[in-house]
C-alpha cells in the first residue's frame, strides 16, 4: 500500500508561488468554457470547496442551513486572501491561478476561471472573511447584490470563511426550481463524501442545520477515506487496484469485489489530478470489466486515483468542471479494465466474513446495561464480608417493593426504609465513575454519531486545557475549528441513550471554573444517567440497586448531597399507632 499512499499525497496540488489575483485578458477569458453553474446549492458547495483545496486547506468545514438556501458557509484553514485583493476576487474573471492559456497545461488548481465567487455574489448575500498569513488581522468584506456593501478589519486565524445567504432570493425563477430542501442538503452530503474520497488527507466536516452529518478524518489514505464514507467493513471489504501506468500517467485505487454492490452508478468515483471528475471512457471501461461477474443491474463501489502529467488533462471542456478530456483515453481505459479483470479473478467468489458485517448497523459500544450491572454485582456480593461499610445495613433489608414508580419500599429489622430510586442511583453511578476514574480505568461508549457541540470563547480554552484529562474521564472532544468541537466519546453509563440529549450540557458542567469540575461533571453524568422517578423496576433491580447503594461510600446522600433515605422506626411506627 506504500506507493499508493505516496501517490495520493503527490495528487495533492500544492501552490508554493501564489500569484496575485488578476482579471484576464480579454483574449484568455474569451477562450474559457463558461456557462451558468450556480443552479443550486450544491453548485455553490462545490466552487467554494474548490477554492478551499486551491488554497492548501486541510481542515474544511461545510455548514448548510435550510438546504442552503438559508445559509451555506465553507471555512478553510488555507491560505487565505491578502487585503489588497479581497475585492478583486469577486471580479469577473479575477484568478490567481492562470494568467494565459498556456497555464492551463501545467494546472494543478481546481479553479481557473475566476468566475466562481462573481456569480455566487450575483445571486445571493455573500461574507467572506479571511486572513493570510503575514497579515496580523482579517478583512471581512460584505456584499449585497453583488457589490461591496462594506469592508471591515476583523480577527481570523489563517483561512478563509465565505457565508452564502438567501441563495437565489434575487432569482425567483432559480428558487422555483429549488423546492425539496432535503433532497439539497442530501446532493450537497454526496458531493462532500466525494470530495472526501478524491482528497483523503483533508478533514472535511459536514454540518446540516448545526448537526454533524459527516466527516472524514483526513488520514491521507485512500482506505481511511472509504472507511469514513462507507464505514471500517466495507472498507475492509475492498480490494485494492494495483498501480498501472500508461506512460507517465498512473492509476490506481481500492474496489469492490464480487460481494459488495450497489444498485446505482454513484458509488464509482475517479479522481483525476485530484479532481472528482468523469471521464465517460474510464467509467465505461470499468462496468465493462465488472459486468459479467456481477448480478445484472447491480454495480460496484471503486474509487479510481488517476494521475497524469497535467499537459494530457483538458479541464476546459464542462462548465461546472464535473467532467475533462484526457489525452490517451482509450491506452488508459484498456489498461484500468486489465487490472479490474485481474483483480476480480483473484478475488473470492463468496462474501467474506467482512463483507457480511457490512451489511450490519453500527451499534453502540456498551459496556454496561442495568442488567449486566445487576448481574455482576449479583454474583460479587456473595460471600463477601462487608460490615465495615457504612452501607452495610441496606444489605440486610428485605425488599417488599416499588411505591408510586418512585421509591423502593424495604424492611429492616427496627424499621421501614423509604429510598429514592432516582438519587440511589445517581449515587452509585457517579462512584462508579469516580472508582474507574482513580483507577484509570474509565470505560467509553462510542457515539454512533459524533456531536458537534458550540462553545464560548472561555469554555473552548479551558477544554484546550483539560483535554487530556477530559478523554481520561470518557469524553473525547476534538477542536473541530473556531468554536465548534466534536464530541465523539462518553463516559459509560447505563441507559447511554439518555445522556444524549444532554451532552451540551455535560460538556459546560466540564467547563465550569474551579477545582471540583471533576466532581460535579461526574454527578451531572450520574443524574442524567439513572433511572428516573415514574420508571417502574422488576424486583431484582430494585434489589440490585439497594445492594450497590449499600457498596457506596455515602449511602445517604445523593452526589449533589440531597437526603435520598427516609427511615420510619419502630419506635415511631408504635408510638404513631398507640400500640
Ligand atoms: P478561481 O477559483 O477560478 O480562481 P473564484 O471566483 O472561485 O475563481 O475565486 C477568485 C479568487 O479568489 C481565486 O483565484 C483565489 O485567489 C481567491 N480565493 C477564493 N476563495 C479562496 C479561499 N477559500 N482561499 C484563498 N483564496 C481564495
Ligand atoms: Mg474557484
Amino acid at each position: 500500500m506504500e506507493p499508493e499512499a505516496e501517490a495520493a499525497a503527490m495528487s495533492v496540488p500544492r501552490r508554493p508561488n501564489r500569484r496575485p489575483i488578476a482579471v484576464l485578458a480579454p483574449e484568455v477569458a474569451e477562450r474559457i468554457a463558461a456557462g451558468e453553474v450556480i443552479d443550486r446549492p450544491a453548485a455553490v458547495v462545490r466552487e467554494l470547496v474548490d477554492n478551499a483545496l486551491d488554497a492548501g486547506a486541510t481542515t474544511i468545514i461545510i455548514e448548510l442551513r435550510g438546504g442552503g438556501l438559508e445559509l451555506i458557509r465553507v471555512s478553510d484553514d488555507g491560505e487565505g486572501i491578502p487585503p489588497e485583493e479581497v475585492e478583486l476576487a469577486f471580479q469577473h474573471h479575477a484568478t490567481s491561478k492562470i494568467t494565459t492559456l498556456d497555464d492551463l497545461r501545467a494546472l494543478r488548481t481546481l479553479g481557473f476561471r475566476g468566475e466562481a465567487l462573481p456569480s455566487i455574489a450575483a445571486v445571493a448575500d455573500v461574507e467572506l472573511l479571511t486572513r493570510t498569513a503575514g497579515y496580523e488581522i482579517g478583512t471581512l468584506i460584505i456584499l449585497r447584490g453583488g457589490r461591496v456593501a462594506q469592508r471591515l478589519a476583523q480577527a481570523r486565524q489563517r483561512g478563509t470563511t465565505v457565508s452564502v445567504r438567501h441563495l437565489f432570493r434575487p432569482v425567483p425563477a432559480r428558487l422555483k426550481l429549488v423546492t425539496d430542501r432535503r433532497r439539497e442538503s442530501l446532493l450537497v452530503g454526496q458531493l462532500v463524501r466525494r470530495y472526501a474520497l478524491a482528497r483523503p488527507s483533508v478533514r472535511f466536516s459536514l454540518l446540516l442545520d448545526g448537526r454533524l452529518s459527516f466527516q472524514s478524518r483526513g488520514s491521507g489514505r485512500i482506505e481511511g477515506a472509504v472507511a469514513d464514507v462507507y464505514g471500517p467493513a466495507i472498507a475492509e471489504g475492498l480490494l485494492p487496484i494495483p498501480a498501472v501506468t500508461v506512460g507517465r500517467a498512473a492509476i490506481y485505487g481500492v474496489m469492490s469485489g464480487r460481494a459488495i454492490t450497489r444498485p446505482t452508478r454513484d458509488h464509482l468515483m475517479l479522481v483525476v489530478n485530484g479532481r472528482p471528475v468523469a471521464v465517460r471512457g474510464l467509467l465505461a471501461a470499468l462496468e465493462d470489466a465488472y459486468r459479467p461477474r456481477l448480478p445484472r443491474g447491480r454495480h460496484p463501489i471503486a474509487v479510481l486515483v488517476l494521475d497524469v502529467p497535467p499537459a494530457e488533462i483538458d479541464p476546459n471542456v464542462h462548465p461546472a468542471k464535473a467532467e475533462i478530456r484526457l489525452a490517451r483515453e482509450a491506452e488508459i481505459a484498456a489498461a484500468l479494465a486489465a487490472a479490474v479483470r485481474a483483480v476480480l479473478d483473484q478475488a473470492p467468489l463468496h462474501p467474506s466474513a467482512d463483507a457480511r458485517l457490512a451489511l450490519e448497523p453500527a451499534q453502540y459500544r456498551l459496556p454496561l446495561s442495568f442488567h449486566r450491572i445487576a448481574e455482576g454485582r449479583e454474583t460479587r456480593c456473595l460471600g463477601q464480608g462487608e460490615a465495615e461499610k457504612p452501607g452495610a445495613f441496606l444489605q440486610r433489608l428485605r425488599i417488599l417493593g416499588q411505591v408510586h414508580a418512585s421509591l423502593i419500599l424495604a424492611e429492616s429489622d427496627d424499621g421501614l426504609l423509604l429510598i429514592d430510586q432516582h438519587r440511589a442511583h445517581e449515587r452509585v453511578i457517579a462512584e462508579r465513575l469516580r472508582r474507574d476514574r482513580d483507577r484509570g480505568e474509565q470505560q467509553v461508549q462510542t457515539l454512533l454519531e459524533p456531536v458537534v457541540l458550540e462553545l464560548k470563547p472561555h469554555q473552548g480554552s479551558l477544554l484546550d486545557q483539560r483535554r487530556s484529562e477530559l478523554e481520561a474521564l470518557g469524553l473525547d472532544c476534538q477542536r473541530l475549528g473556531g468554536r465548534y468541537f466534536l464530541l465523539r466519546t462518553v463516559p459509560a453509563a447505563p441507559g447511554p441513550e439518555s445522556l444524549l440529549p444532554h451532552l451540551q450540557a455535560l460538556l459546560e458542567e466540564a467547563l465550569v471554573a474551579g477545582e471540583d469540575w471533576r466532581d460535579r461533571l461526574e454527578a451531572a453524568i450520574a443524574c442524567r444517567a439513572a433511572v428516573r422517578r415514574g420508571q417502574r423496576l422488576e424486583m431484582s433491580q430494585l434489589e440490585t440497586l439497594v445492594r450497590d447503594l449499600g457498596e457506596t461510600s455515602a449511602p445517604a446522600v445523593c452526589p449533589h448531597g440531597s437526603p435520598l433515605i427516609l427511615r420510619l422506626s419502630r419506635g415511631f411506627l408504635s408510638r404513631q399507632f398507640g400500640w
